[in-house]
Order: C-alpha cells, then sequence, then structure tokens
C-alpha cells in the first residue's frame, strides 16, 4: 500500500517534473504553457508545439485575442496514431493525448485541439446545456481550420451534411435540453448554432452572425472559467445581433424534438451534392449567406 505522504511527494514531483520541461508560447497576449510528456521524440515534441500554435492562433484570428489568459495543456504519449481523447478543464486546463507515431499530416488535419480550445470561450453552463458549449466547439472549429487553411469550405459543407442528420432527433427525443445522448449533444448543439447563424444572417441581410453573438458572449467576460445563466447567455448574444434569434431557438429545440428540413435549406443556401462532390449554385436565393459563413 502506497501511503499517503509517499503519493503527495510522487504528485509533487511529476507536477514539478513537468513544469521542468515545460514550453510556454505567447499567443496574442495570453500565455500558453505546454506539458509534453517527457518521453515524446525532439521531433515530435517539435510538430506537438507547431500544432498546439497553429491552433491557438485560429482561435485568437476568430475572436481578436485568446479567449483566456493563461491555459496548460497536458500532452501525454499513447501507442497510437493520431490525436484523442482532449478534455478541458473550467477554462484554466486542457488534457490532450497523442500517439507516438502521429504524422505531420494528421497534426494539420487534427480538430480536437481546436474544438477543445473553442470551450475556452464559452462560459460553464448548468449540466442540461452541455449540447450548447460541445455544439459551439462543433461549429466553429471546421470554421477556424478554413481561416487557418488546414481544411477547405468545401469540406466544411460536406462534413455538415454528412453530419447534422446524426443530431436530428430520434423516437422518444425531449429536446436539446433533456435528451443527452452523443448525437443530440454534439451534432445537435452543431445544429442549434449553425440554424442561429443562418437566421441571424436572414434577420439582420447579412450585416450580423453568429459571430457577433459569440464574440459579445466573449467581450462580456464570458470566458470558460466563468459560470453563467443560460438566459445571461442568450441575452447577451441577442442584444449583440439586435434580434431575438438564440431565445427563439432555444425556446424550439430546447424542449421539443424539433427536426429542421435539412434537405430544403441546402438547396435555397446553394450547396449541392453530388458524385463530383460539393458545388454550390450561386443563384440560390440564401446564397449571400452560404458565401459569408464558412469563409
Ligand atoms: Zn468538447
Amino acid at each position: 500500500m502506497v501511503s499517503w505522504k509517499l503519493l503527495s511527494i510522487f504528485c509533487l514531483l511529476s507536477i514539478l517534473g513537468s513544469a521542468a520541461g515545460a514550453e510556454s508560447l505567447v499567443i496574442a497576449q495570453s500565455t500558453v504553457t505546454v506539458h509534453v510528456d517527457p518521453k515524446a521524440t525532439p521531433v515530435l515534441k517539435a510538430l506537438v508545439l507547431d500544432w498546439i500554435k497553429r491552433s491557438a492562433h485560429g482561435i485568437a484570428s476568430y475572436y481578436g485575442y485568446f479567449p483566456v489568459p493563461t491555459v496548460d495543456i497536458d500532452v501525454r504519449l499513447t501507442s497510437e496514431s493520431g490525436v484523442f481523447r482532449g478534455v478541458t478543464y473550467q477554462g484554466r486546463r486542457i488534457n490532450i493525448q497523442v500517439g507516438e507515431n502521429t504524422t505531420t499530416q494528421e497534426f494539420i488535419k487534427d480538430w480536437e485541439m481546436t474544438h477543445e480550445m473553442f470551450h475556452l470561450a464559452l462560459p460553464l453552463l448548468d449540466d442540461d446545456y452541455d449540447w450548447m458549449g460541445e455544439g459551439l466547439s462543433d461549429y466553429l472549429e471546421p470554421i477556424a481550420r478554413v481561416h487557418n487553411h488546414t481544411l477547405t469550405e468545401k469540406e466544411v459543407w460536406k462534413e455538415w451534411i454528412d453530419g447534422f442528420p446524426r443530431g436530428l432527433p430520434q423516437a422518444g427525443d425531449e429536446g436539446l435540453d433533456h435528451t443527452h445522448t452523443w448525437g443530440r449533444t454534439y451534432w445537435g448543439g452543431a445544429l442549434f448554432w449553425f440554424l442561429a447563424d443562418v437566421e441571424i444572417r436572414k434577420r439582420t441581410h447579412n450585416s450580423h452572425s453568429l459571430h457577433d453573438a459569440v464574440q459579445a458572449i466573449l467581450d462580456a467576460g464570458g470566458n470558460g472559467r466563468v459560470e453563467w445563466e443560460l438566459e445571461r447567455l442568450l441575452t447577451t448574444g441577442d442584444r449583440a445581433t439586435g434580434t431575438t434569434v438564440l431565445h427563439d431557438l432555444h425556446q424550439q429545440m430546447g424542449d421539443h424534438p424539433y427536426a429542421p428540413p435539412l434537405a430544403d435549406m441546402w438547396k435555397e443556401l446553394g450547396v449541392i451534392e453530388s458524385s463530383a462532390g460539393i458545388t454550390f449554385d450561386d443563384q440560390a436565393p440564401l446564397a449571400f449567406i452560404r458565401q459569408h459563413i464558412v469563409r
């Protein structure tokens, strides 16, 4: 049996060990401290730092600044290849696992780090609304990666056409606030924010977007370190766009199994999927909205 004292010394030593090997990255005036597993080779460590820097710059370029003043990122090695099991804690720490054979290309194509960093930019909400944070991270992540040039606009629309149906209500669904399945939490949540983005642009003739809403929430201090009531989040976001879209959509989707007519939406937005891949129809009625969502 390991005594409490021994365990404490061991914990202290591991903290000191990781602190000694930590690298500090300055991202738009914030400090991102990266603790890379000491077992990582120098080549892998360089790839990891590059990947974290790229992801952090993507977030900072979306918001104009990095969402929190400091964050610790703990990167553990696994025997797999790729990036796995990212978790963000209280806007202060991100734990993530990286395979020891992960390639440059896999780091470039990774979505997880960007997803986790978007969690730093939304307040913590009651557990019933987990879908809001997961959905927002999932919705904004590919958009940030297009800005970072690691994903193309067509790849994003393809992801959404394939993915959003997984977020639709199934039999017995009681709305997003009460149906905590994987599909409803992640894809259903992303769908909520996508619908919000389209609707804000529709009601304001593209002069406002979801970006204004989430920017206002972060600017009001709503980062991943603080807890907010849902009402404050919806009100802050809606005020920034001069609409009631977030309230309206939450009323529609929070307590009810609302399924939007996705096929009609793709047509209106001018997104066509065929054997040739994704093409765009600029004559579609909402093409002017589609052209601004991802770019
Ligand atoms: Zn997440």
